[in-house]
């Protein structure tokens, strides 16, 4: 494989060299926002000890409810008419958090984006279709311009209407796309009644990401549109996507440690986890300009995975995101994370696209109650059978979760669904 720029095959040396450098910069400039020169002042930060990667743990966090505080300028290095665009998170856990990117800072994610799409094997020949919203989501505009910047044929195709998707795709003989999980499974039903077979289509590529999603998942989109399907990772706080992603042997996402210092703490104490445990990521941003964002935590929830990839990238890999430290339902004194369930869901091939998982409270007492689809071969009539693969799908998930949970059996495609990320957990508890 070619390399798309000189970083992508950079040494842990080299890496940490140009870490080093880079953080120092982006210390500096930070320091010019009233923001983080407040911070650095109220916590006695001597910005000139911080002389590499191995200092991070100095520096205090930067948090969610920061970015709400700095709202809307305060954590700008520069006046906002030194900047080129804004962003917003898609709002996945509560009001929107705003990021500004200026010329340079636009540029650079474009590179990184199309440095992952080059990394699986895009090319400028490939007709590319972005079927993720645009507007202030930055799946939309940020994927854009990577492909462009590939120089790929570029479709803003945006999110929903599934037969225009649906013709986009064989009229153009779109090679790559870029698609949210759940809607390729949603997209899939259409596709099937509509009788666009793999043959008809020409796809090769498929970039998935913006929500969690198992391995099954992957694997059913795989099969159902006849490509490869890569998990790519990003959150509007770091640009957006473009941050980690898997290379050709979809074994972890790599997560471009040029432009991103990574670490992995326990949500609670806030010290690193031992190496290759499960954690919170935190990310320091090395080369923006604009809104630099020192130990920022995600609230996403992964680890290192241990090892060299047989790519020999020297960037470390994420393993899939395995929920966000504050996701977590807490059901009976449990910990459930709804990966769990979707995990055993997608382990029964009687199951359909799509899930509910609704938590209600009778009495004192708090319950979960699934809701699955099921798949049209699978809904028959006879009650017994129905009602075998309801226990069946019980029992799996006590195994997994430790709750007995009721199971509602559903039509395929009855549950409601979004154009935008799914709606996993409706929590009815205390409403
Ligand atoms: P947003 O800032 O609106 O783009 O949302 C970013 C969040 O989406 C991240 O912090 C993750 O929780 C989630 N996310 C993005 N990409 C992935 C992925 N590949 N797998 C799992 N979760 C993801
Ligand atoms: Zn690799």
């Amino acid at each position: 494989m070619t390399a798309y720029c000189s970083e992508e095959y950079l040494s842990r040396d080299g890496l940490r060299q140009l870490q080093s450098i880079r953080l120092r910069t982006t210390l500096a400039r930070a320091a010019r926002s009233p923001f983080y020169s407040q911070r650095f002042a109220e916590c006695g930060i001597d910005l000139n000890a911080i002389t590499g990667p191995d200092d991070i743990t100095r520096l205090p966090f930067t948090t969610k409810d920061d970015l709400r505080s700095a709202y809307p300028d305060r954590m700008l290095t520069r006046p906002a008419s030194d900047m080129l665009r804004l962003h917003a998170s898609s709002g996945t856990t509560g009001s929107a958090t705003v990021i500004y990117y200026t010329r340079n800072d636009v540029d650079s994610w474009a590179d990184l984006m199309a440095r992952c799409m080059h990394m699986v094997g895009v090319r400028p020949e490939d007709t590319f279709q972005n079927m993720s919203g645009y507007g202030l989501f930055t799946g939309g505009l940020g994927i854009h311009y990577g492909a462009e910047r590939l120089g790929c044929l570029t479709i803003p195709a945006g999110a929903g209407n599934s037969k225009r998707q649906l013709k986009l795709l064989e009229d153009f003989q779109v090679s790559v796309i870029h698609i949210i999980p759940s809607y390729a499974l949603h997209l899939s039903a259409t596709k099937e009644e509509l009788g666009y077979t793999p043959e008809r289509l020409n796809l090769r590529i498929a970039l998935i990401g913006a929500e969690p999603h198992t391995e099954a998942i992957r694997q059913r989109i795989e099969d159902v549109y006849g490509l490869k399907a890569y998990n790519s990772y990003g959150l509007s706080e770091m640009n957006g996507p473009g941050v980690a992603f898997e290379c050709v042997h979809q074994n972890g996402m790599h997560i471009w440690e040029d432009a991103y210092l990574p670490e992995i703490i326990d949500p609670e104490t806030g010290e690193h986890v031992a190496e290759g445990e499960t954690g919170e990521l935190v990310i320091t941003t090395l080369c923006r300009e604009g809104m630099p964002l020192i130990r920022y935590r995600t609230r996403d929830l992964t680890r290192f995975l241990p090892g060299q990839c047989p790519c020999t990238r020297a960037h470390r890999r994420l393993d899939r995101i395995m929920g966000r430290s504050d996701d977590m339902i807490i059901l009976k004194g449990v910990n459930i994370y709804p990966m769990q369930v979707e995990k055993v869901l997608m382990s029964i091939p009687e199951v359909g696209q799509n899930y509910l998982i609704v938590l209600e409270r009778e009495g004192y007492l708090d319950q979960m109650r699934v809701k699955v689809e099921v798949k049209e071969e699978f809904f028959v009539e006879d009650m017994r059978v129905l009602k075998a693969l309801q226990a069946r799908i019980s029992s799996r998930l006590r195994d997994e979760i430790l709750i007995t949970a009721r199971v509602d059996l559903v039509e395929n495609n009855s549950l409601p669904k979004s154009e935008g990320k799914a709606q996993r957990v409706l929590d009815l508890r205390n409403g």
